[in-house]
């Protein structure tokens, strides 16, 4: 029989009971604490925690929950059981207790959130073979599509963690250098704003300096996920990529969803990874389901528009190296996680044009501009574009969705002389 909530949930959510993802809020001004996300409601932890409800120590009247992540995967399944069960139709244990209802749940519409941890290290990954194929097939020609390491290696670079924002927060079109086809670079705003269509998985335990996360592990180590926006300038990636990877061209922002969904939730839609030839070296073999199968989809709205317009449908599926061979690869060398960490997808894309997962590969390079439902184009984003990407797994009659991150793209900031 399905678990159900004595908190109505539509049927179309997000958050029913099977869900319950963490996050950080806070409530006319007051100070943030952890909440669990059910239906319309924000659930306050700090409050069931006080009342003696939820196992201590106590780690919810936090303003993050990394303290919380700290503990580990049996915890947060004590955890996650345990809400399960306050909140199910049958227990009265706080359905019939008026007054903790009223101290305890909050319409997230009467909330702010906020960003849910505090992110130490943020690692992006380049880990679609159809999203790396594309990419070099723009650059370098179809024959030399894959470089040479990367059916071997999960390629990554390391990210920017201070600047990982909240969905809602505007995006400024950042400044760059920018090489024209003749003559010398230029200072400029960046003309090609594009969008990366990611899932990122916070770390929940760590690794000691010198301690490699074997791979058969690694699961255990994550936390949950969140959907990301990787912001990309493309003209000053362009230029400044080579040798070392992307650096100021990724680094104004990265945007990601407030509700943190725990790997417990997403069990169920554990699936098959895509098969992988050559086979990887022994230290990232892993067989089994590796994969999740969760519906992805990016939305585009202009200032014109009344409603945003959906531009591309992808899944997390078809990522070639699967999260714990990403984590194994990162820790092979000693390097030491802690919680709190962030860790990236790459841009998801699928098989079909309809799946890609960038601006990049819709407009193929801006060569077949994208048709908006105003009658405008768009080969990359423009000021005043809202750019969303929501994600669920469907279950048997629900969903354990992400909810949404959208950010818009703004003029820059500050107004640099040009050179
Ligand atoms: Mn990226």
């Amino acid at each position: 029989m399905t678990l159900t909530s004595f908190i109505e949930v539509p049927a179309d959510s997000h958050f029913p009971i099977q869900n319950l993802p963490y996050g950080v809020f806070s409530t006319n001004g007051g100070t943030p604490r952890v909440g669990v996300r059910i239906g319309t409601y924000v659930l306050d932890l700090s409050v069931l925690e006080a009342a003696g409800l939820l196992p201590q120590p106590s780690v919810f009247a936090q303003s993050s929950l990394n303290a919380f992540m700290a503990q580990g995967r049996e915890a947060w399944r004590t955890v996650r059981s345990r809400l399960q069960e306050l909140l199910a139709s049958d227990n009265p244990t706080l359905r019939d207790h008026a007054e903790m209802r009223r101290n305890a749940l909050t319409p997230v519409a009467d909330v702010t959130l906020h960003l849910p941890v505090e992110i130490g290290d943020y690692t992006d990954f380049y880990s679609s073979k159809e999203h790396a194929t594309n990419m070099g097939t723009m650059f370098r020609g179809k024959d030399n599509a894959l470089m040479p390491n990367w059916l071997y290696i999960p390629v990554a670079y390391h990210g920017r963690a201070s600047s990982v924002v909240l969905s809602g927060t505007d995006v400024y079109r950042p400044y760059g250098q920018i090489k024209p086809e003749d003559g010398p670079p230029v200072l400029a705003p960046s003309r090609v704003m594009d969008f990366e269509l990611e899932m990122g998985y916070f770390i929940g335990t760590g690794n000691d300096l010198g301690t490699p996360i074997p791979v058969d592990q690694a699961a255990d180590h994550f936390f949950g996920m969140v959907l990301v926006n990787d912001w990309s300038a493309r003209d000053i990636q362009r230029w400044e990529y080579q040798p070392l990877g992307p650096f100021l061209a990724k680094n104004m922002a990265t945007s990601i969803s407030p509700w943190v969904v725990s790997l417990d939730a997403l069990e169920p839609f554990l699936c098959a990874a895509p098969p992988q030839d050559p086979a990887p070296l022994s230290y990232l073999d892993h067989a089994g389901d590796q994969a999740y199968d969760i519906n992805l989809e990016v939305l585009l709205q202009s200032e014109s528009m009344t409603e945003p317009m959906s531009i591309a449908r992808s899944n997390f599926k078809y990522m070639y190296w699967h999260i714990a061979q990403q984590l194994a690869h990162h820790t092979i060398t000693g390097c030491n996680m802690r919680p709190g960490d962030l860790m990236a997808s790459g841009t998801l894309s699928g098989p079909t044009p309809d799946t890609y997962g960038s601006m990049l590969e819709i407009t193929w390079r801006g060569e077949n501009p994208l048709e908006l439902t105003t009658g405008e184009t768009r080969k990359f984003l423009q000021d005043g574009d809202r750019l969303t990407i929501t994600g669920w797994a469907q279950g048997d009659g629900y969903q354990v969705g992400f909810g949404e991150v959208m950010g818009r793209v703004m003029a820059p900031r500050t107004k640099m002389e040009h050179s």
